[in-house]
């Protein structure tokens, strides 16, 4: 005769309230950056505007009621440095530069500009705008 052993569970928990999730998910981001040539991002009531995926706005804590917004891809180089040793998928391009862009929306990205290979083709505060390409990351060009 075997014994039959009580299993005890732990009580059920409710699962934790989370964040409410944003407008739209990162793959809806990639989609339209990728095929739609459109950068999509999120808009809190407060005025805050990231291309970031976000569940809570940095600005002033809010959790859900963040709208789709679409930006407009141009901005003002904060800062940059050339790579000359670069990642694998940056092989074939580098030189080139890697900035820091204030898009004009409000939001500060990454990105980086393959035409830009020598110090004296890029300065903090020129103007770029994203420019839709098949290789990796954002892509920009000086206007
Ligand atoms: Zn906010």
């Amino acid at each position: 005769m075997s014994a039959q052993v009580q299993q005890t569970r732990p009580a059920t928990h409710e699962p934790k309230k989370g964040p409410v999730a944003p407008a739209h998910s990162v793959g809806e981001f990639y989609k339209g950056y990728e095929e739609e040539g459109k950068l999509l991002g999120y808009e809190c009531p407060c005025g805050y505007k990231t291309l970031t995926y976000i569940l809570e706005c940095p600005r002033c804590g809010r959790q859900g009621g963040l709208k789709d917004t679409t930006f407009k891809g141009t901005g003002t180089v904060l800062a940059f440095s050339l790579q000359n040793v670069p990642a694998d998928e940056f092989v074939n391009d580098a030189p080139y530069a890697y900035a820091l862009v204030q898009l004009e929306e409000g939001s500060v990205v990454s990105g980086w500009l393959p035409n830009a290979k020598r110090p004296e083709d890029l300065k903090i505060g020129d103007k770029v705008h994203w420019a839709k390409s098949y290789k990796v990351g954002m892509v920009f060009e000086k206007d």
